[in-house]
């Protein structure tokens, strides 16, 4: 029999869950559905996100309400419009061979008439963001005094969030005899108060060890110097190949800065932070969840509900302030019984930090040796011969070229069409490496250190005079910072790797050279037109910086010129291989134009990020 059918599950859900690859159930759903069936239970599941809680709840949820009728029954209260929209979509594919489900998603950032119509038109199950709940209950447009059922899902990150008032206003307008599921990551005393509050002796479920990560995660920490920081994370990315990670930083500036330099360094990279408009963050995710980007940099906040499958490394490129953030970014990976690896960068006085974190995780970390640049150039080597043996060939198309191809080669051994195959990509890593330093903190001072792995703005990297320059062309050219950046390279054939900061307006612009450029940034320039207007280059009044605001990078030209990343952007997103035409100075523009990365206008609406309450260090 169905294991689900023998937990209580009844037919029709049984078969939608079996469409959605659901054989068996998850630790927390074998625990928890038999429970919760009962319907006479307050609930408390201490349980990680990707362990499969959605359905242990949703599928309870399904059998215990009664959609004959059209008001709302349950409400289901989550952190973040992400993880509302995912539930709420997870339920109707559970509940899809069933009749009359209705359910709705609450939340900001959409259009509150939309959902006010599904509400009206009658639901049964509300799933919701606090702030958008409360503000519908307050323009009277639900009524909840029928609830019988409320789930807190991820109530750490909603204390953490600062919903506690919400929280108590929206389930005070629900009765009392309502049950309540609350399901945490991790069990702060705030959360254990609420549970309190709101619960009659819940029945307490723990998956794992309390406040433990996921078992399916390895906790791992290079101890580099705070220079070195930015060079050792790209070695990292570097040694592998087949990452799909996210990268939190701390800050949204730390966050768009790694983001650009990674872009810059040709790296299939983009950032989520809070200053996006909500449409550019749905842009990234759809492009971080169909895999044209292979590194999504994050905030904390930004992060929280990603429900992205297959993620392979959370990276810590800065530690969290608050410990108990640790648990929620090392979540994004080793979802759904996969497995994880869970990275921290730090430098040696923050080993304190690791150690803390790993009281509260109740985890050991391992100390990882940043790898040689042999290392490197060797993983590549293997990845590169892995992935000719086992690519899709299309016989069909390749054919017609076949004999041309056969011909070039003919004077060819195997032996020598294979080492010069995977030449191709190995020469370049090779030669990016070949005087990589040693990384890992604790070598001698004073060691030379690559030339090229310079640290991004804001990281601490050797200054360098600049000159800001204006040009009168802006946002209303519709030029955003990539496109720039390849104008003012192309059109002055300086190297995009030498531009810094780029701040573009609206009839004009600013961007940083180095002081030897500018020269040439003029040379170039000169006599130039702009869609049949003259193009003005002047030194900004503002005067020179010393600051090194571009993040440098070796890899940007290397990738382009037909790396197998470009390879990878192409399929996620419309790489066109145009750029390799321009001989080697647009990067930025180029990168822009792939599915993976590319500069953006940053300048989207702030979103309220809501002051945060935690433990810190
Ligand atoms: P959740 O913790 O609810 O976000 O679930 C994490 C992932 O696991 C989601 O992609 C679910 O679709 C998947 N999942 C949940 N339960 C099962 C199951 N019993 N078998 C296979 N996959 C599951």
């Amino acid at each position: 029999m169905n294991p689900f059918i023998e937990l209580g599950i009844r037919h029709d859900i049984v078969n939608a869950i079996s469409e959605l690859g659901f054989e068996n159930p998850t630790p927390i759903q074998e625990q928890s559905i038999p429970v919760l069936l009962t319907g006479s239970n307050d609930f408390v599941g201490l349980a990680q996100t990707g362990t499969g809680k959605t359905a242990a709840f949703g599928l309870p949820l399904l059998e215990l309400l009664d959609f004959e009728e059209n008001h709302p029954q349950a409400l289901v209260l989550c952190p973040t419009r992400e993880l509302c929209l995912q539930i709420t979509n997870d339920i109707k594919n559970y509940s899809k061979k069933m009749h009359n489900v209705n359910v709705v998603a609450v939340y900001g950032g959409a259009s509150i008439m939309d959902q006010l119509r599904q509400i009206k038109r009658g639901v049964q199950i509300v799933v919701a963001t606090p702030g958008r709940m409360l503000d519908i209950i307050n323009r009277k447009a639900i009524d909840f005094s029928r609830v019988k059922y409320v789930v807190l899902d991820e109530a750490d990150e909603m204390l953490n969030m600062g919903f506690q008032e919400d929280i108590d206003n929206i389930l005070s307008t629900t009765p009392d005899d309502k049950k309540t599921w609350l399901f945490s990551a991790t069990m702060p005393a705030e959360v254990r108060r609420i549970a309190k509050k709101y619960m009659d002796n819940p029945f307490e479920l723990t998956m794992g060890e309390k406040n433990t990560g996921n078992a399916n995660i390895e906790h791992e920490y290079y101890i580099v110097r705070a220079r070195d920081k930015y060079a050792a994370f790209k070695r990292i990315v570097d040694f592998n190949p087949d990452i799909f990670g996210i990268v939190f930083c701390r800050t949204k500036i730390e966050t768009q800065d790694i983001a650009e330099a990674l872009i810059k360094d040709g790296y299939n990279a983009d950032s989520l932070h809070g200053d996006l408009s909500q449409q550019q963050r749905d842009k990234v995710m759809k492009r971080y969840r169909e895999r044209s980007l292979q590194l999504l940099i994050a905030t904390d906040v930004a992060a929280r509900g990603i429900d992205v499958n297959d993620v392979t490394h959370v990276i810590n490129y800065s530690l969290p302030d608050e410990v108990e953030n640790y648990t929620h970014r090392s979540g994004r990976t080793a979802r759904a019984g996969k497995t994880g690896v869970s990275i921290s960068i730090v430098n040696a006085k923050e080993l304190g930090k690791i150690r803390q974190i790993e009281r509260v995780i109740g985890k050991k970390f391992s100390k990882a040796e940043i790898p040689t640049g042999f290392d490197v150039c060797e993983k590549q080597l293997f990845s590169i011969v892995h992935k000719v043996h086992n690519v899709t060939v299309n016989e069909e198309q390749i054919e017609q070229y076949l004999p041309r191809i056969i011909e070039e080669f003919k004077d060819f051994t195997k032996e020598d069409f294979i080492k010069r195959f995977a030449s191709i990509e190995f020469n370049r890593f090779l030669d990016y490496y070949k005087n990589a330093p040693d990384l890992n903190a604790g070598v001698e001072e004073g060691r030379s250190r690559d030339r090229d792995d310079r640290a991004p703005r804001g990281a601490s990297s050797g200054p360098s005079a600049y000159t800001r320059l204006f040009i009168n062309l802006g946002s209303v050219d519709e030029f955003n910072r990539g496109d720039l950046l390849g104008y003012i390279c192309n059109t002055s054939k300086i190297s995009g790797r030498s531009v810094g900061k780029i701040d573009v307006k609206g009839v004009y612009s600013f961007f940083e050279v180095p002081n030897e450029d500018v020269e040439k940034v003029n040379a170039g320039f000169a006599g130039a037109e702009y869609k049949g207007r003259p193009v003005r280059i002047e030194v900004s009044g503002e005067g020179t910086s010393d600051r090194r605001e571009s993040s440098g990078g070796y890899r940007g030209g290397d990738r382009r010129e037909g790396g197998y990343r470009g390879g990878e952007r192409r399929e996620g997103g419309g790489y066109r291989g145009g750029d390799r035409r321009d001989g080697g100075n647009n990067r930025g523009g180029e990168r822009r134009e792939g599915g993976g990365g590319g500069f953006r206008d940053f300048s989207g609406k702030p979103r309220e990020e809501r002051p945060e309450r935690r433990r810190r260090y």
